[in-house]
């Protein structure tokens, strides 16, 4: 059996590594390193690719989300709801900006943002909710979208790790996660659906004044060579890693699928088992594209399975061990813990097992078994 690994990069890679070395020797040869036309034809690929009137590259995930907020105005002072559940990125750039985190309890099946708990948060003061799609899967966005519309709130959609994954609405449309609020922002980090090799993300709109706005605010805050019309920020995606970025788009839909697959072997292993509860998928299978497969563990065995894995060689993750509300730099008087029943109970019972595009059926035997035959010794 092949080594096991949590994400295999190297293993993609070997299916691109001739377009990308090619195309990257092109980029060294004409030394169009920033803003070259690497860039731009990436961009342009991804606007049709999401069916996104506006892709402006960046720097990194979290860096889209912050430019995101900045381009919508919000001021120091200013509540934007997020969920306690997920990377802390999300709620770090609320707070480096001096809005105010409002930090709201998840879904116990979908792990994503609750709209009740939404609902319950808002005040005067609040300006914009942040979806997070978490692990891969769309958040309800039927019911973000109208509580957004009924407060007149923005939403942000954090699609970090749902890139490719679709949404499909009670009246029947189907859009792709990241074209359906405000304004989303997305990550490049390597690990991700969409990774490239180093550190990348993008914002995306269909707002073309927003977009505007932006593409100001990732150069400075200029709109004319040499004339700062707004405090912005330096954050560029490189022509080498637009070159990683062209060669994978065209196979995402092909990467999700592999994902999906890889999946569905876990569930249906998994499936009868009563110390396990497998992810919750809605009824299309094109609304998660399983960045990550999480499983929740209800017998209390969730650390010494940790531990057991790695001891047989299987990589696992637990994310995320600490409700966000939770953390020191977080903690806020305004948080109640009876507030967080859902987060504070997945803390305990997550467990994610390896996923990426290049797991094979052995490899998914050995998992399922090791797991299955460790919780129920
Ligand atoms: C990865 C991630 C980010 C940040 O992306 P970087 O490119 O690492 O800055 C933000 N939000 C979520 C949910 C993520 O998973």
């Amino acid at each position: 059996m092949k080594k096991i690994q949590m994400v295999d990069l190297k293993g993609q890679y070997d299916k691109i590594k001739d377009k990308v070395a090619s195309s990257m020797m092109e980029v060294l040869d004409t030394t169009a390193f920033i803003n070259g036309p690497e860039v731009h034809a990436f961009q342009k690929e991804l606007e049709e690719y999401l069916g996104v009137k506006n892709v402006i590259p960046c720097a990194n995930g979290t860096d889209a989300l912050q430019i995101a907020m900045m381009g919508l105005g919000l001021k120091p002072g200013d509540e934007v709801i997020t969920a306690d559940f997920t990377f802390a990125a999300t709620v770090e750039v609320i707070a480096l900006l001096q809005l105010t985190p409002v930090l709201v309890d998840v879904e116990p099946d979908t792990f994503n943002i609750d709209p009740e708990a939404i609902k319950r948060a808002i005040t005067p003061k609040t300006k914009a909710i942040v979806p997070v799609h978490l692990f891969g899967q769309t958040a309800n966005m039927d019911a973000i979208m109208e509580i957004a519309e009924e407060h007149d709130l923005f939403v942000i959609e954090d699609n970090a790790q749902a890139i490719g994954a679709n949404y499909n609405f009670k009246n029947g449309e189907s859009k792709k996660a990241g074209a359906i609020g405000h304004v989303a922002s997305t990550s490049f980090f390597p690990s991700k659906n969409l990774g490239c090799y180093g550190d990348g993300g993008a914002i995306f709109t269909n707002d073309d004044e927003l977009a505007h706005t932006i593409r100001g605010i990732v150069n400075h805050g200029m709109y004319e060579r040499y004339h700062h019309d707004v405090v912005g920020v330096n954050s560029r995606l490189d022509s080498l890693q637009a070159v990683v970025l062209r060669a994978k788009l065209p196979n995402l839909d092909a990467y999700n699928t592999a994902r999906q697959t890889a999946a569905k072997k876990y569930t249906e292993a998994f499936k009868d088992q009563e110390h396990i509860e497998i992810p919750y998928t809605e009824s299309s299978d094109d609304t998660h594209v399983y960045h990550q497969y999480t499983l929740k563990i209800i017998n209390g065995k969730r650390d010494a399975l940790v531990k057991h894995l790695n001891e047989n060689g299987i990589p696992c993750g637990v994310y995320y061990p600490i409700p966000l509300h939770s953390q020191k730099a977080y903690m806020d008087e305004r948080y109640n813990e009876a507030d967080f029943p859902v987060t504070n109970q997945l803390v305990k019972e997550v467990i994610s097992l390896p996923m990426h595009t290049e797991l094979d059926d052995e490899q998914i035997d050995f998992i399922t078994k090791t797991v299955i035959d460790f919780v129920n010794s």
